[in-house]
């Protein structure tokens, strides 16, 4: 428990550091297992060298042919059919409890195009049998490839088919959002969840528990769970009124999608195309993402930028223009080239919060998940991950309680196992903000040739690709979310026995 406490406020100074430091600045020895860092050494001497151990294999968890299923069944109402809704209801269903979804928007629509689904968040989708719902529309990429800014020299190499599938039992995919909410919201249904769109919360009674909607019905609960997004009105409630709002992070990103016919018929760009793979080019203060979608059909892209700016101030008429100006002199052949075929682009600001106070009302009848209660910059691919991560989670400790007089003292072990977890992948994405920009020099230079060997397929013990990192995968992909919070149940069982 103190351990944990510890861990927490490192992870939470560091990424106040993060957040209100420009540049390479703020990057500290990190909170979660890494070697990402090691190079840096190699520039500064201040650096300490860090040996967490190395976790080399994975093992998957066991196939369950049937979930196990709560003694105690509750009644439970989601708000919100996000992402971190859908799962945290499907999770729920499975184990017999009585789960509604309130929605506000009248139909289901994700906003951006593609998502990228890592393994600790594939191996759990496809545990629940999403599977067959996705219909063949996620793709399982090769490989991924970090980009020099200039020229498209490639500087790092992960490979994701066969040696992550192997390494943590399940696909890395990458995957159109509205292909996977849609499969989602289908597989919830089949289950026997209700979620009523055009039903939006604008009350939450944290004692009684219940939510009010806007049509003025009101539903009580054993226990209401909001997974209400960055803009959550659950999240000031369950911190009793003083709200910790995410922060920006310095950044917004432009989304995009690029007709792959368009690119096909060109032979600087059609390449990016033939082997299923995400490419990122790096440079000063930006990057760009990239990998296809949509069964080929789209190329999907995330722009991301430096911008402090009110995005109340944004022009929309200029944003095309904006966009190609912030990428000029990059690798014009192949980047600008592709970029230079975006008709249409969304903006769209960065934020990142920090490790919450808690995210467990103080009746205990209320708790927040997803970006409501962790924000963070996409730079680790993780946001919707953990909501995934936070669903079943929950659903795995619910699941151990023989009475509800428990539910309280299980939803505290939940919120301890996941805040860290949580908060430590908000850090590690701002780190990745901090890896990916610098500017050229001798930051820049021990970076790319500390990634040298993944390229030149030599051994390696570190790399400052977090992906290929083998501690900081290890920590990131091979977690087990519901085995981590069932140890934590266990112990505090047993720690509550020796009393
Ligand atoms: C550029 C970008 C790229 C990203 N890439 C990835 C990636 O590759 N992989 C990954 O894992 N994550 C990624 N993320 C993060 C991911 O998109 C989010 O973490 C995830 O979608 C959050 O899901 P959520 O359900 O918690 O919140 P949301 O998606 O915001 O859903 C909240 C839902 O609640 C509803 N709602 C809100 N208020 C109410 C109310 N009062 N009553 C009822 N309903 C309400 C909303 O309408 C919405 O449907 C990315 C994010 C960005 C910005």
């Amino acid at each position: 428990m103190a351990d944990n406490n510890e861990a927490i406020k490192k992870c939470r100074n560091n990424i106040e550091a993060l957040l209100s430091q420009k540049g390479h600045a703020g990057l500290r020895e990190t909170s979660y297992p890494s070697r990402s860092l090691n190079f840096l050494q190699r520039v500064n001497k201040r650096w300490p060298q860090r040996r967490p151990p190395f976790q080399a294999h994975c093992q998957p968890p066991p196939q369950e042919d049937l979930p196990l299923q709560a003694k105690v069944k509750l009644n439970i109402v989601v708000a919100g059919a996000g992402l971190g809704g859908l799962a945290t209801a499907i999770a729920l269903r499975r184990r017999g409890h009585a789960v509604t979804v309130f929605e506000k928007a009248p139909e289901l629509g994700e906003v951006g195009a593609g998502i990228q689904v890592p393994p600790n968040s594939s191996r759990l989708l496809l545990k629940w049998g999403l599977g067959p719902y996705l219909g063949g529309k996620a793709i399982e990429p090769h490989a991924i490839r970090m980009r020099r800014w200039q020229n498209g020299e490639v500087l790092s190499l992960t490979k994701l088919l066969p040696d992550f599938r192997d390494r943590f039992g399940a696909p890395y995919y990458v995957v159109h959002r509205a292909n996977l909410q849609l499969a989602m919201h289908k597989l919830a249904l089949d289950l026997g969840v209700e979620v009523k769109v055009s039903s939006g919360v604008n009350r939450y009674d944290a004692e009684t528990p219940s939510v009010g909607l806007e049509d003025g019905s009101v539903y009580q609960a054993d226990l209401v769970v909001a997974a209400d997004g960055i803009k959550s009105e659950a999240r000031k409630v369950v911190l009793d009124g003083e709200d910790q709002p995410p922060k920006k992070a310095g950044f917004a990103a432009y989304r995009a999608m690029v007709d792959a016919e368009m690119m096909r018929g060109d032979p600087d760009v059609s390449w990016l195309l033939e082997s299923p793979g995400q490419n990122l080019w790096l440079g000063d203060q930006r990057h760009v993402m990239t990998y296809t979608i949509a069964g080929g059909k789209s190329f999907n892209m995330v722009l991301s930028h430096p911008e402090d700016s009110d995005p109340a101030t944004w022009n929309q008429a200029t944003v095309i223009e904006d966009m190609k100006r912030h990428f000029e002199g990059w690798d014009p052949r192949r980047l600008v080239k592709v970029i230079s075929m975006i008709r249409t682009t969304l903006k769209w600001p960065l934020l990142s919060g920090k490790c919450l106070r808690k995210w467990v009302s103080t009746s205990g009848k209320l708790l927040i998940l997803g970006d409501a209660a962790h924000p963070m910059v996409p730079y680790m691919s993780e946001g919707a991950a953990m909501a995934v991560e936070d669903g079943a989670a929950l659903a795995e400790i619910l699941s151990l309680l023989d009475s509800k007089s428990q539910l309280h003292s299980a939803l505290q072990i939940f919120e301890r196992v996941r805040l860290l977890r949580a908060g430590q992948m908000q850090e590690a994405s701002l780190v990745n903000g901090k890896l990916w920009h610098f500017a050229d020099g001798p930051e820049q230079r021990a970076r790319d040739e500390a990634m040298r060997p993944e390229v030149e397929e030599r051994e390696f013990e570190e790399s400052p690709n977090q992906w290929s990192d083998p501690v900081t995968a290890a920590w990131a992909y091979g977690y087990d979310a519901e085995e981590e919070v069932r140890k934590a149940f266990i112990e505090n069982q047993s720690r509550n026995a020796k009393l």
